[in-house]
């Protein structure tokens, strides 16, 4: 199979990376089905996709009925049953090992075997996912960046039973969606977070230790190093719990100190101070 001849793609979970993932997908012709436990879940997904398009439409980035047609070859349900007959499956579910397994061995049910499964995952090890699946050389990491429809890096991630063949088809299909795919090993925190988060997590001793406000420490990492946002408001975008975890498991699995979450970012954690997503973190947002 080669990228251009995938007509048919799933994506499970259509939380912020799932309806972005769905949204390129569709834009770039291929009927995605979306899937989702939550009924809610999904109808946000669709407005939300709905809204982006509309965007790209006020932009001229894309015609009104390529958008149109985009919307249209977006389907939804709660079943993965209906993922059957997919070319490939995009799981961007809960960062949760435990939620992650159940949805690869359900998949590997369900699906073909020759139906590629990909896990949008910032930090878990894609052979550990592999190894819940019928034919693992099928699985590979597909790291899209926040916001999809916007960002052009996709990092692939081989993990120790991906083929060739499978890793060749990943990084075709991304530059399919007008992506920039970059292959990486399988290794705690890929490249982006085992140089992104080491970074965010020093902003944050900087500011426990009282080095500088927040203000400070983004402004010189903005103007000193030509960063377009600082390491505190990122971690606002990114969610502070989600760096947490993240910050946990290079801890863990690299059995490094220099990993060791801040405490300061613990702190926030167990506050509910997670960033935009609660109107709070290192900054404060009104509403939207
Ligand atoms: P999210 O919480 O916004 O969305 C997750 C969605 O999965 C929710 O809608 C939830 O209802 C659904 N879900 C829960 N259990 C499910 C199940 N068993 N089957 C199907 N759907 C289920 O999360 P997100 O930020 O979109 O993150 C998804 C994945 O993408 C995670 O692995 C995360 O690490 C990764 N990621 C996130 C970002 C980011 O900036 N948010 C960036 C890169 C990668």
């Amino acid at each position: 199979m080669k990228a251009e001849d995938i007509r048919r793609a799933g994506v499970v979970g259509a939380g912020t990376m799932g309806n972005g993932i769905a949204h390129v997908l569709a834009l770039a012709g291929i009927a995605t089905h979306l899937v989702d436990v939550d009924d809610a879940a999904l109808e946000q997904g669709i407005a939300t996709i709905r809204k982006n398009l509309e965007r790209q439409v006020a932009r001229q980035a894309v015609a009104e009925a390529e958008a149109e047609a985009a919307l249209a070859r977006v389907e939804s349900s709660t079943s993965l049953e209906d993922l059957a007959g997919s070319q490939i499956v995009v799981e961007a579910a809960p960062e949760r090992a435990d939620i992650k397994a159940r949805i690869f061995e359900e998949l590997s049910g369900i699906l073909d075997p020759g139906t590629l499964l990909a896990s949008n995952t910032s930090s878990i090890a894609i052979t550990g996912l592999a190894s819940h699946v019928a034919h693992p050389e099928r699985v590979i990491g597909m790291h899209f960046m926040n916001p999809v429809p916007v960002m052009r890096l996709v990092e692939v991630i081989r993990g120790l039973e991906t083929s060739d063949g499978t890793t060749a088809l990943v990084m075709e299909l991304s530059r399919r969606l007008g992506k920039t795919p970059v292959e990486v090993s399988d290794y705690p925190g890929f490249v982006s977070n085992r140089v992104l988060m080491p970074m965010i997590n020093e902003a944050i001793f900087c500011l426990m230790e009282g080095v500088a406000t927040p203000e400070a420490i983004d402004t010189v990492m903005k103007l000193g190093m030509n960063h377009p946002m600082g390491p505190l408001a990122l971690a606002d975008l990114i969610g502070l719990d989600t760096c947490l975890h993240i910050c946990e498991v290079l801890h863990a699995e690299l059995g490094d100190d220099k990993y060791r979450p801040c405490p300061l970012l613990r702190k926030y954690v167990a506050a509910g101070r997670l960033g935009r997503k609660t109107g709070r973190g290192f900054y404060e947002y009104g509403d939207g």
